[in-house]
């Protein structure tokens, strides 16, 4: 064979068709919006005050007439995500298929928006897109997403996370968590990250003194302070047998969780600012923290969240992640690795009201979702009510 031929013939193989996928599994259509769901009571952290949580949805349609649906939460900016799905994600994805997930990511994070954005809005909307597919998968499948994944069919346990807010005094902050855990909760998490450590030291001693021993603490500070701050409270931390101390300085800020983690025994944790399966990397294989949080709504959806997963089993750090997303994918995925001896999931009900099928919650235990799907399917009457105006729009074959 001459080399014009072998190269022909090379030519010719990279010109070989594809087998043709599912035609039912045709994408037809990418529609985005979003909706502003009103909180029960306003909260604060150390960073922010909120009335309402926003919950940006993409809807990929495929030719079955099946719509997966995904999700993001954030505080402001939807039409920011929204806008990177239809104007740069969705013309690409129309006329492709639903079936090749990982493809797709790959596909899309490599689009000249990587530029703009490997982490924050662009990686977010990518996350999107790839829970919608999830959601179709799972629905195509005929079974819950937990199931797709080959995870347990045990209930989980959660921690409760809507209480201990920065923004009640300690009188509100005790009943407030003393009544979470007459509701059935064993783990609760408060907020830390006053101005003055001190009196963050008072209110931590104040509920551990009203809820016992018997009661697993846990404590949030938001990025808030810095590593001096962060290491003067480390006794006291020690003191209550606190379980966690979480985002105890700046998210990218590895080499002070790496100083603040090998001073003391309480383990550190941190994820929800992290975007990324590189920079879970620096942080797991760094040992700068001992509890691995990632959010499905900010890392690049459920096919990277599985990958930070494993990450963390591997390392034999916890795996509790951070639920941007109200819980209502995250309880699929928890307890579909091989790293987690005891699966534990964040409880936030805030959203609950936005979705068809709600995440079910007894005594401050999960019950596995049995519908088909990712549980991400928004109930219609939540999208008339609470709908934002201008903010989305559709993507299809036939627009
Ligand atoms: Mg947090």
């Amino acid at each position: 064979m001459h080399d014009t031929d072998a190269a022909q013939g090379l030519l010719s193989a990279t010109r070989v068709d594809l087998p043709p996928g599912n035609p039912d599994c045709l994408i037809e259509a990418v529609e985005t919006y979003a909706l502003a769901v009103p909180l029960a009571r306003p909260i604060a952290d150390s960073t922010a005050s909120l009335r309402s949580w926003i919950v940006p949805v993409v809807e990929i349609r495929t030719a079955d007439g099946r719509v997966g649906t995904g999700i993001s939460g954030v505080h402001l900016g939807p039409e920011l995500l929204c806008d990177v799905i239809t104007n740069y994600y969705a013309p690409t994805l129309v006329g492709t298929g639903s079936e090749d997930i990982l493809g797709t990511w790959k596909r899309l994070y490599w689009l000249p928006t990587h530029w703009l954005g490997r982490q924050g809005t662009v990686h977010m909307a990518l996350g999107m897109v790839d829970m919608a597919l999830w959601d179709l998968a799972a629905q195509r499948a005929g079974v819950p997403l937990w199931r797709l994944l080959g995870g347990t069919a045990d209930v989980i346990e959660t921690y409760n996370t809507d209480g201990g807010w920065l923004s009640l005094g300690i009188d509100d902050l005790v009943r407030d968590l003393t009544t979470l855990i007459d509701r059935g909760w064993r783990r609760v998490k408060i907020k830390v990250g006053s101005p003055d450590w001190r009196e963050d030291a008072q209110r931590i001693r104040a509920v551990r003194r009203a809820i016992g021993d018997g009661i697993t603490l846990m404590c949030d500070a938001n990025q808030r302070w810095d590593f001096s701050t962060a290491r003067q409270i480390l006794p006291v931390l020690e003191e209550v047998g606190m379980d966690w101390f979480e985002e105890p300085l700046h998210a990218d800020d590895l080499e002070g969780h790496q100083r603040l983690q090998a001073a003391t025994t309480v383990d550190i944790a941190a994820g929800e600012s992290l975007y990324s399966y590189h920079a879970f990397s620096s942080f797991i294989a760094g040992d700068a923290i001992r509890v691995v949080q990632p959010d499905v709504t900010r890392v690049g959806g459920v096919t990277e969240w599985q990958q930070i997963a494993s990450q963390a089993g591997g390392r034999g750090a916890r795996l509790v992640p951070h639920a941007g997303d109200m819980m209502q994918v995250h309880q699929h995925l928890v307890g579909t690795t091989l790293g987690e001896p005891e699966p534990l999931v964040e409880f936030i009900p805030w959203t609950q009201q936005a979705f068809r099928d709600r995440s079910v919650v007894r005594d401050g235990y999960l019950e596995r979702p049995q519908q088909p799907g990712a549980s991400t399917a928004i109930d219609p009457k939540a999208r008339r009510d609470w709908q934002i105006r201008g903010v989305g729009s559709t993507v299809g074959l036939r627009s």
